[in-house]
């Protein structure tokens, strides 16, 4: 067994330990444990997140049976497989019917506005839709790991993480899941939560897709990950239309959500929160991604030009990527954001080199 999966094996562990009520104790420190989630004392009176509304009305029931039927033959995500996973067919991300998470805990590694002093709320998803071969949780999203789970306990792991303090919900990879994830998310919403719930995709999104999920997101977090048709196909097999799928993605993102600014704590409820991941060589085409950016979205759109590529996974198969970036590609990357005058951008720094 290698460091990584044993890594990720420990945290689900914990994760799941945490579900039987001990993690709260063990991972918050007294003075946490004082600041343990208060809607009133963190938000201020007048917060809820949006999908609170829809649920009141019944209309976010709907939208997650719409979202389920559109697994009968499936069409959820841009690979359009129509495989029958109601009748327990795999589709091309791996997914039947059934629900299966890798972990769920508090995360401190998420953007700062996100994981705050509290973590934010993640749910890794098992099995994903885009395939890339260099996926950091190949393992996850490739390789099987997790567990059944049904959408009771989705919706119990949802209350946890707002019990123990998280600042967010934190649905990683969720698009094969999305119907699940609304149903867990009503019936969440129905025994008191409230947290907004951030939506941390590969960017690669039906516009049928989103527009059910209108007024249940609060916080869109999807990847740019290619301008390329190219690259996008060889990295990501079958994708080669993700250039222009995720542009039109955010593109709706943003109607729905606008531009993410932090409250007074510090934290984002709300908005369009875009990450680019600068790869070797300029196989993600990040000049491309920046200059669409900021011609086509408000020049204060969020983006985290995020420096931490690693070759993992298949990356060794192909040259070109079996490496880390170097400081001049990450400079460029950030040269040409100021170049385009992006106004709000996340600069990583460079302790990893
Ligand atoms: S979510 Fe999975 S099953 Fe559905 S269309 Fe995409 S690859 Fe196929």
């Amino acid at each position: 067994m290698n460091t990584r999966r044993k890594f990720i094996q420990c945290i689900a562990s914990l994760a799941f330990a945490g579900f039987s009520g001990f993690i709260p104790f063990k991972l918050l420190s007294a003075k946490d444990m004082t600041a343990l989630f208060d809607a009133k004392d963190t938000y201020g009176s007048n917060y809820e997140p949006s999908y609170l509304k829809l649920h009141r009305t019944g209309e976010l029931k709907n939208r997650g049976m719409q979202l389920w039927e559109m697994m009968n033959r499936c069409t959820l995500c841009p690979r359009e497989c129509e495989r029958q996973r109601l009748r327990g067919v795999k589709g091309k991300c791996n997914a039947t019917d059934k629900l299966q998470i890798a972990s769920f805990n508090p995360h401190f590694g998420e953007e700062k506005e996100l994981s705050g002093t509290r973590g934010s709320g993640t749910i890794f998803f098992s099995n994903c839709s885009l395939k890339c071969v260099f996926c950091i949780n190949w393992e996850i999203s490739q390789g099987g790991y997790g567990t059944v789970r049904t959408i009771d306990e989705l919706s119990e792991m949802m209350l946890h993480l707002q019990k123990i303090g998280c600042h967010n919900i934190n649905v990683v990879t969720p698009t094969h899941y999305i119907a699940h994830i609304i149903l867990a998310l009503d019936k969440a919403a129905g025994r008191g939560l409230k947290l907004p719930l951030v939506y941390n995709s590969s960017g690669w999104e039906k516009i049928e897709v989103l527009k059910l999920l209108e007024g249940v997101v609060d916080i869109y977090l999807p990847d740019f990950k290619y301008s390329n048709a190219e690259m996008a196909n060889k990295y990501s097999p079958g994708a080669s239309n993700y250039p222009e799928v995720t542009k039109a993605a955010l593109l709706e993102m943003h109607r729905q959500v606008g531009v993410a600014k932090p409250a007074k704590d510090g934290l984002i409820y709300r908005g369009l929160m875009i990450r680019h991941l600068v790869m070797p060589n300029n196989v993600s085409g990040t000049k491309e991604v920046l200059e669409w950016i900021a011609n086509n979205l408000p020049k204060d759109t969020y983006v985290n030009i995020m420096s931490q590529y690693q070759p993992v996974y298949k990356a060794v198969n192909y040259p070109e990527i079996n490496r880390r970036i170097t400081r001049a590609e990450y400079d460029n990357a950030i040269q040409w954001a100021k170049e385009y005058g992006m106004t709000n951008i996340e600069i990583q720094g460079w302790r990893h080199l």
